[in-house]
């Protein structure tokens, strides 16, 4: 079974050096964009798994409750580091991580509407708790400030890098944080692991009203 993150010796600037710029990398965007950072591929025929648990995962990846949990662990890191550095799935079937470019700055609004969701700068104090989109009175205030988070999709990083002219604390600090990219792609390997070996997919039958339209004749 492939693992990601290996261990590197971290005073050397040749090995720390050589792990940078032979990871293996893709595109941040799309392969027109060229943009491309550090990455693993977790395509599933591509984690030395047995037939059995590749023919599981395949059954896996059709349920959407599946990828909560790879979402939380990649919420995770992302938070981990500030949103400075978030990791994302790319590729045509999602099948790659990639370590992506980012922001977040705090949220600048004061309360928010609790029936519809609508969003204001105005604090309940300032302007009372009548919702300006529902004319709701469920306008409550803020208790802890939320993030506007984003993501670069188009940046890339350390492309045609060659750390010639960096310092070792800023490699090492660079080697450390792809290999917390590495973790993380273990981390959800086994996470994908744990869920083929504990639960099997099954179909469940939901019944949905629907509305059709039909034609009634003019009285
Ligand atoms: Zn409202």
């Amino acid at each position: 079974m492939k693992r990601f993150y290996h261990p590197i010796d971290m005073r050397s600037r040749k090995a720390m050096t050589d792990f940078l710029t032979k990871h293996f990398r893709y595109f941040t965007a799309n392969s027109w964009n060229g943009s491309q950072s550090y990455a693993c591929n977790l395509k599933i025929t591509r984690l030395g798994l047995d037939s059995g648990i590749v023919e599981k995962l395949f059954d896996m990846i059709q349920v959407q409750e599946f990828f909560y949990g790879i979402k939380d662990l990649i919420n995770e890191f992302d938070s981990e580091h500030n949103y400075l550095w978030q990791a994302g799935m790319n590729g045509r079937s999602g099948g790659y991580l990639v370590l992506y470019q980012g922001t977040a700055t705090v949220s600048e609004y004061k309360s928010f509407c609790t029936a519809c969701g609508q969003k204001n700068y105005k604090s309940v104090k300032e302007n009372g708790n009548i919702c300006g989109r529902c004319k709701a009175p469920s306008r409550i205030d803020v208790t802890t400030p939320s993030l506007n988070i984003s993501v670069y999709p188009g940046r890339g990083t350390d492309d045609g890098e060659d750390f010639e002219d960096w310092n070792i604390d800023d490699i090492r600090a660079r080697v450390r944080l792809v290999q917390e990219l590495d973790k993380l792609a273990d981390s959800i390997v086994d996470y994908a692991l744990d869920c083929a070996n504990n639960y099997t997919v099954e179909d469940e039958e939901i019944f949905i009203p629907q509305t059709q339209k039909v034609l009634v004749p003019i009285a």
